[in-house]
């Protein structure tokens, strides 16, 4: 199969202010499109079925797993996420760029599933800024965040996994050092 289209992967632990840098990222290079996952976690307040995510129960999550629907799958905080290889690869042969936002386990198994792809990985400026962060969201509670924190220490120990890391500490310089990393994989399109 002919890959036109470019991939990019983008991971953090969260906190760190990756939905803000997709989000912006997104704006700025209206050629990428967000790959929307599927989970079986509960929407949030505000979250749109088939736009955040496509939000499926566990039943139906594991007959894809059963029928290698997905491209990578994991479990992360306790829910389910996938994303669908048919999805995927028919905007690959369209010749669209993705941005696949996905934890560490899945950016893994799409690497080593061959795709060529640009992996970013997102850094809070320290483990006690990322737990305030978490804290004053108020979207988790007590438990989940303690979830949260260990899985942030696991995944911030493999960045060097990915080919860029950057360091959210000012929004707006993060912001910048993303859509520089944007534009220069996208100049060889
Ligand atoms: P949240 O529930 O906060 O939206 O996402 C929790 C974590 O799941 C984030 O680290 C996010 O990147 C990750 N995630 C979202 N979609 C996928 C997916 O399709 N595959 C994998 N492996 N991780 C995902």
């Amino acid at each position: 199969m002919e890959k036109k289209g470019k991939l990019f992967v983008i991971s953090a632990p969260s906190g760190a202010g990756k939905t803000t840098l997709v989000r912006r990222a997104l704006e700025q290079f209206p050629q990428l499109s967000y790959s929307v996952s599927h989970t079986t976690r509960n929407p949030r307040n505000g979250e749109i079925n088939g736009k955040d995510y496509f939000f499926i129960n566990e039943k139906e999550f594991q007959t894809l797993v059963d029928q290698d629907q997905w491209i990578e799958w994991a479990k992360v905080h306790g829910n389910f996420y996938g994303t669908s290889r048919d999805f995927l690869e028919k905007k690959l042969i369209k010749g669209d760029s993705l941005l696949l936002d996905i934890d560490i386990q899945g950016a893994k198994q799409i690497m080593e599933a061959g795709f060529t792809l640009v992996s970013i990985f997102i850094l809070p400026p320290s483990i006690e800024i990322l737990q305030q962060r978490l804290e004053n969201r108020g979207t988790d509670c007590r438990a989940v965040i303690l979830q949260r924190m260990e899985n942030a220490l696991v995944e911030i120990d493999q960045q060097s996994v990915y080919d860029h890391v950057i360091v959210n500490d000012d929004i707006d310089q993060a912001i910048a050092d993303l859509h520089l990393i944007l534009e220069n994989e996208m100049r060889f399109l």
